[in-house]
């Protein structure tokens, strides 16, 4: 049974990068019946952000992607499920220490006391000497017997790894092949830390092996760290998993996305009003497409087709135009009743609706979002297309357009319609339908000379949804008032 797990951090919200990295996890999981678990790596308590893994699960689940095991959140309170856990890093620091001594029993890692001081000044005599810094390794012959008593006085420590000199490590990535790097270019890194809890490097290592995870699939900016994980695995005596690094989503110039240069979280696409399943179907063709390039694809579709031999090398450039085109694909196929739900709180937020209005006029709101969603590519975009239904002081903004209000030929189709209006009560369907054509008998106007005035002046602009429609939705008391504010 493959089992693949996503393991953020809890350092922040989740990033658009991070939720393509789940997706590929999740898709790769279920194309092959497996099982997908998420974990939250807590280790590094200084960056720790409160909120965060309740942001990281409500996030995973607006997206529809579901996991089997790890960390849920059920009457606002965080759970766990599975038979691997816990699956809180910060909460498994007994598993951590039990296999740090097993390394150091064993001669792989040892123990080392030195200052951050004398650190940082071995680090700045390297980088002067053109040296990649590196530790240097003063602390590796400390006996142990020498090592434990000078930590039963009370000294500070870490754990280190004790890496074999001159010695290829070598792996297979399934997007990027064959890999091999040498210890002498790797550091001897830091396991187990003073404050006692372990850095990722060993607890991502211990925790996938004891949770049975078969596939790492991950962000490349971890490839430099494979190696120390894979050398961990071999003294251990475990089978290392499968591993596959994913490129970084870079925005158009080619530069990691980041919050300096436009939206990057999840949540900042889910306020803009993306909705879950154009988001993620946009993320998987960021580096990844299916064998016959479709490019519209359910969670359903890319379950069916994903593949790893299909993930791009080279970055995969997040493109927002083609998230908006996708995006209002799924705008238009949805559900009016849906969409409809989705555009009411903006148009509460916009002030041109409460929830009262909401209810009562559910019918007229839909046949309203319905006309305007076909140039859409997400939801906040509905407040500016139809507010000009909710103000009969209509805008003019654009030059041509005021000049046609000003036409005489403007005057006399309004007079049409007045009186048209003057005759009924209210304005039905076939009414609003066949209204055009009854002023183009009444007026003798026609064609564009007919059309573009009125819906000047009944709408503020040249272009818009169906007339018709717009006719119908005003109804007669609005257009009489839009009538008289034009003729002032
Ligand atoms: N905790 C790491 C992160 O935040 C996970 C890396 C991995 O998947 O191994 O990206």
């Amino acid at each position: 049974e493959v089992r693949l797990r996503f393991a953020p951090s809890p350092t922040g919200y989740l990033h658009i990068g991070g939720l393509r990295t789940a997706l590929y996890n999740y898709l790769f999981a279920k194309h092959n019946g497996g099982k997908f678990i998420l974990r939250i790596e807590d280790t590094d308590q200084t960056r720790f952000v409160e909120g965060a893994i309740e942001n990281l699960i409500s996030s995973l689940h607006w997206a529809g992607i579901e996991y089997d095991e790890g960390v849920f959140i059920e009457d606002n309170k965080v759970v766990q499920k599975g038979d691997y856990g816990p699956y809180i890093q910060s909460e498994r620091l007994d598993i951590y220490r039990e296999y740090v001594d097993k390394l150091i029993e064993s001669g792989h890692a040892y123990y080392c006391f030195c200052s951050k001081e004398r650190l940082d000044t071995v680090r700045e005599e390297q980088k002067i000497k053109g040296l990649i810094p590196k530790y240097d390794g003063l602390c590796r012959n400390i006996s142990l017997e020498e090592a434990k008593k000078r930590i039963a006085n009370g000294e500070e420590y870490v754990v280190r790894l004790k890496l074999p000199h001159n010695k290829d490590i070598k792996f297979h990535d399934l997007v990027r092949g064959h890999i091999t790097i040498n210890t002498d270019d790797i550091d001897d890194q830091v396991l187990l830390k003073s404050d006692g809890y372990p850095t990722y490097h060993l607890a991502v290592v211990i925790d996938d092996h004891l949770m049975k995870i078969t596939h790492i699939v991950r962000g490349e900016e971890w490839l430099p760290s494979t190696p120390k994980h894979v050398y961990l695995y071999e003294v251990f005596g475990w089978e290392k998993p499968t591993y596959v690094h994913l490129p970084t989503v870079l925005n158009k110039e080619r530069k990691k996305l980041s919050k300096r240069h436009g939206d990057v979280s999840v949540d900042d696409f889910k306020s803009k009003g993306y909705l879950p399943e154009g988001l993620i179907n946009y993320l998987a063709l960021v580096g990844w497409s299916p064998e016959d390039n479709e490019e519209i694809l359910s969670l359903e579709d890319m379950i069916q087709k994903f593949s790893f031999d299909r993930v791009s090398k080279t970055g995969g450039i997040f493109d927002k135009d083609k998230l908006d085109w996708v995006n209002g694909h799924y705008i238009r196929s949805n559900s009016i009743e849906k969409i409809t739900d989705l555009a009411i709180p903006y148009l509460i937020e916009a002030g041109l609706i409460d929830k009262e209005f909401a209810k009562t006029n559910r019918e007229w709101l839909e046949i309203l979002v319905d006309i305007v969603r076909e140039g859409m590519s997400h939801m906040s975009e509905i407040a500016n297309k139809v507010e000009f239904m909710f103000n009969n002081e209509i805008k003019v903004e654009d030059e041509e357009a005021l000049e046609m209000l000003k036409n005489e030929n403007t005057k006399t189709i309004l007079e049409a319609i007045r009186k048209e209006l003057d005759a009924i009560d209210e304005i039905s369907e076939d009414f609003s339908n066949s209204l055009m054509k009854v002023i183009q008998k009444a007026t003798g106007i026609k064609g564009k000379n007919l059309f573009m005035p009125t819906r000047v002046a009944l709408s503020g602009s040249l272009h818009g949804p169906e007339f018709a429609k717009i006719i119908y939705l005003l109804g007669k008391q609005n257009i009489l008032e839009r009538i008289d504010y034009v003729e002032e």
